[in-house]
């Protein structure tokens, strides 16, 4: 999902730099677990900045990755300046491209959600509604992912270092689920949420017999309803007349399952800032 301005192709050794916001810091540990993929990747970079690794630090650099989510109004200010200094800015795991959990407040107004989290002192804290960082500057590259997919990782890299675009794949886990020819977890009774996520983690978590959480996101074109009348209808094929049995969801168990790591679709960031007023 490149801007529409040219993707640079760098004259020199870029440099790199990680920044985090509201989040784990779980994708830039997954990052560092990549260990002699990285060591290859750090010969056509030089990495300048980044605090989990680290003490150096450099108010110049080329490429910004850009780990977590938008919650605070400083956090808008710092994002918009990194924005000024990259010239290419990568958003690094869910918390970045999707807002993941941190979106579980907007569900509520921040005054209520402050004064549940910190009571008396609420008055000291200051939030705003959790948004990804595309909602408040331009992004060039984004990987998905709790934690950040490495396989989509390393492909944004090289991408970005041969000057090319990097589309995030927009078809279900199941795709890559059947392609690698892995039991369907619904045939063990579990609710899998893969039909509705963007791939692009090559099924790893049912490769492995789980469910599929939904920590992509949802695709662009998620079928929520079909999914839900599938996990809840009385007439069904015997695999879900199973699951269907077995974990009897009502539509507000499955909703909130699929609020886990998704902007619900019914939530939009306009609302969330009604909420702040
Ligand atoms: S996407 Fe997941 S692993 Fe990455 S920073 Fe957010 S919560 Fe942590
Ligand atoms: S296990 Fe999940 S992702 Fe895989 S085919 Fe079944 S529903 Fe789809
Ligand atoms: S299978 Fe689902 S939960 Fe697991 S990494 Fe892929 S998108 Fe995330």
């Amino acid at each position: 999902m490149a801007r529409e301005s040219a993707i640079p192709r760098f004259g020199h050794k870029p440099q790199v730099a990680f920044f985090d916001f509201a989040c784990c810091e779980g994708c830039q540990l997954s990052v560092l677990q990549l260990e002699e993929r990285l060591l290859e990747i750090l010969e056509h970079v030089d990495v300048v900045t980044w605090r989990e690794a680290m003490t150096e630090q450099s108010s110049e650099y080329d490429i910004a990755f850009c780990e977590g989510s938008i919650t605070t109004e400083e956090d808008v200010e710092r994002i918009k300046d990194i924005r000024a200094e990259a010239a290419v800015l990568v958003t690094l795991g869910s918390c970045a491209s999707t807002s993941c959990h941190n979106e579980l407040k907007n569900q509520w107004s921040m005054d209520e959600v402050l004064d549940v989290v910190y009571g008396d002192d609420a008055g000291q804290i200051h939030t705003i509604a959790s948004r990804p960082i595309s909602a408040v500057v331009e992004v060039d590259y984004q990987t998905f992912g709790c934690p950040v997919s490495l396989p989509e990782f390393v492909k944004v890299v090289s991408a970005i270092l041969t000057g090319q675009s990097y589309e995030p794949p927009n078809e279900p886990v199941c795709v890559e689920c059947k392609r690698n020819d892995y039991l369907c977890v619904y045939e063990k009774g579990e609710v899998c949420l893969g039909p509705v996520t963007r791939c692009g983690c090559d099924a790893i978590c049912t490769g492995w017999g789980d469910a599929c959480q939904g920590c992509r996101g949802l695709m662009d074109s998620a079928n929520i309803g079909a999914m839900l009348k599938a996990l809840t209808r009385e007439e069904a094929h015997s695999i879900m007349r199973t699951v269907i049995d077995r974990h009897q969801l009502t539509e507000g168990e499955i909703a909130a399952k699929l609020r886990i790591y998704n902007n619900w679709p019914e939530f939009t960031l306009e609302e969330a800032e009604t909420d702040d007023d």
